[in-house]
């Protein structure tokens, strides 16, 4: 059987910072009873979180935390340039996988768009369907009736950062 995940991605936190951030607005989740330890299972105001009282099936929160690549199968477009919002066309995957295995080994790459000719980092770029994010941090949310765009906002307004929400089916 597969599972569905949702997670919400701070594209801001560093290498260094994203523990503390993570720990931080898990504190608060757990402060406003939104889930409950000891596993961040949906705690009695799980609502805030899903609009639902009852768990339907979600299995809470996961904070992840270290270089990671959230991708989602089902919605990965195309990469999108962040200055001009030209979209990458051919031979994007053959580019990008030579960066993100880069990416993977440093933290650090870089691809130029060839409509603005801009050098723009690989973690910078945005994706049609929102289907990667290169981040230190994200709150991942196992299963269960999809989250509430407010409580999406609430996350990011927290972290203080900018978020992506990438979900799909595993
Ligand atoms: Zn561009």
């Amino acid at each position: 059987m597969s599972s569905s995940f949702q997670t919400v991605v701070d594209l801001d936190a560093t290498a260094e910072d994203a523990v503390a951030h993570g720990a931080r607005v898990a504190a608060w989740l757990v402060g406003e009873a939104i889930v409950e330890l000891p596993q961040y299972g949906p705690g009695p105001r799980w609502e805030r979180a899903t609009g639902f009282r009852e768990a339907r099936g979600s299995e809470g929160l996961s904070v992840v935390t270290g270089r990671t690549v959230f991708f989602s199968p089902q919605h990965v477009g195309p990469p999108v340039c962040p200055h001009c919002a030209a979209v990458y066309g051919e031979g994007h995957r053959e580019v990008f996988s030579a960066v993100m295995d880069a990416w993977w080994e440093t933290g650090r790459a870089d691809v130029s768009c060839p409509a603005c000719e801009r050098v723009v980092p690989l973690a910078a770029w945005e994706w049609a369907g929102d289907g990667f994010a290169f981040a230190y941090l994200g709150f991942e949310f196992r299963d269960g009736p999809a989250l509430l765009p407010e409580f999406v906002t609430e996350l990011g307004r927290l972290l203080g950062h900018r978020t992506r929400l990438v979900r799909g089916r595993i």
